[in-house]
């Protein structure tokens, strides 16, 4: 084997990723090397790419390889590893958690105070090798495409969210639609909703939303979003609103078309402090309000392995574009404006032209 590898990496404390040679990293004894087939593009690293705030004060080592959501190969495993074998399809939950928190005793390790994140704290996906925790590894079915597997962890924040209440029979808003939101309309559909409902203020974003299935697709710039809503609803307002806009009047707007007793998610986060009236929006409505961070370890994984086992999600919709990984500079152009679902980079290949 090689001893050097491509990555994509932060090597500046400014706008941009390059193409960097580095080591093939190394593995400790509970690690496993994966030879990356895919890796998708997600917010998280075009917030490092475009250098704003949040990365400036998030990332702390540069160089740095970028990217956590993938799929590949297992090509060495560790002298404690039990649980995998060379060959077999991995993604990875990109949470590297302490297991020994008050946290991660009692189940719920999403919300681990010892957190690491993949392409974050520590070298990343988009490189044709990297060494992960084999507990973080997740076994994958090999007959999947890669670059449908790459999106599973993404997919699991949008399970996460949709499934944090009941939705079965129940109008299910989507705030914001982009790949996750996408994913979320996607499941909200598979589980059972009755009816779902898109918003959003770009129009490729909604026309996906609509090929998805998304039953009502609303832009929230023409004309009174809350009033459409309530008007679609006999008055009522929408059982269930998944917000992942991050946008304070997308929020503020949802907490008025939400039903009496209602149920919001919050995916999305906001980059300053939101004003709200708790009240009249909260406490008067009955309302319960549920944080969504990560994926739970490993409930999560598993219904995303299920939803894609039950052939009713739209996956070959979802990847809007599958590009090498050459081509990051356009993949990166099409996240910042918005017309794209997921883009997935393809790794260890030759470049091809579908
Ligand atoms: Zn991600
Ligand atoms: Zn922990």
């Amino acid at each position: 084997m090689d001893t050097k590898m491509i990555t994509l990496s932060k090597i500046e404390a400014k706008r941009g990723m390059e193409i960097l040679m580095k080591d093939i990293p190394s593995i400790n004894e509970d690690e496993i090397l994966v030879k990356v087939l895919a890796a998708s593009v997600c917010g998280t690293d075009v917030h490092i790419y475009t250098w704003d705030k949040w990365a400036e004060n998030r990332i702390k080592k540069i160089p740095q390889t970028m990217g956590h959501e993938l799929a590949g190969e297992v090509v060495k495993i560790g002298k404690r590893v039990n649980t995998l074998k060379i060959g077999d399809i991995v993604s990875a939950e990109t949470h590297i958690v302490c297991g020994v928190c008050e946290f991660c005793l009692t189940g719920r390790a999403h919300i681990c105070i010892n957190t690491s994140v993949l392409g974050v704290d520590r070298d990343g996906a988009f490189a044709q090798y990297i060494a992960i925790p084999a507990v973080n590894a997740w076994k994958n079915d090999p007959s999947i495409p890669p670059e449908y597997l790459s999106i599973q962890e993404p997919l699991g924040n949008a399970v996460h969210t949709v499934l944090a209440q009941d939705v079965i029979g129940k109008t299910v808003a989507i705030v914001g639609v982009g790949p996750i939101g996408i994913m979320a309309v996607d499941v909200a559909k598979a589980v059972g909703a009755s009816r779902v409902f898109a918003i959003d203020v770009n129009a490729y974003r909604l026309d996906l939303a609509k090929k998805i299935g998304a039953d009502v697709c609303l832009n929230a710039l023409d004309g009174d979003i809350v009033q459409r809503v309530k008007d679609l609803t006999d008055g009522a307002g929408v059982d269930v609103v998944c917000e992942m806009s991050g946008n304070g009047i997308a929020l503020n707007q949802a907490l008025e078309y939400l039903k009496l007793g209602g149920h919001l998610s919050i995916l999305g986060v906001p980059t300053k402090k939101i004003e709200i009236d708790v009240t009249n929006h909260i406490v008067f409505k009955g309302i319960t309000i549920h944080g969504i961070t990560g994926r739970k370890m490993y409930e999560t994984w598993f219904q995303v392995k299920g939803l894609i086992q039950s052939g009713k999600l739209h996956l070959k919709d979802i990847v809007t574009h599958k590009l090498h990984y050459s081509e990051y500079e356009k993949a990166m152009s099409l996240m910042e404006s918005g017309n794209c679902g997921k883009i997935v980079l393809m790794f260890n290949q030759e470049k091809s032209n579908d």
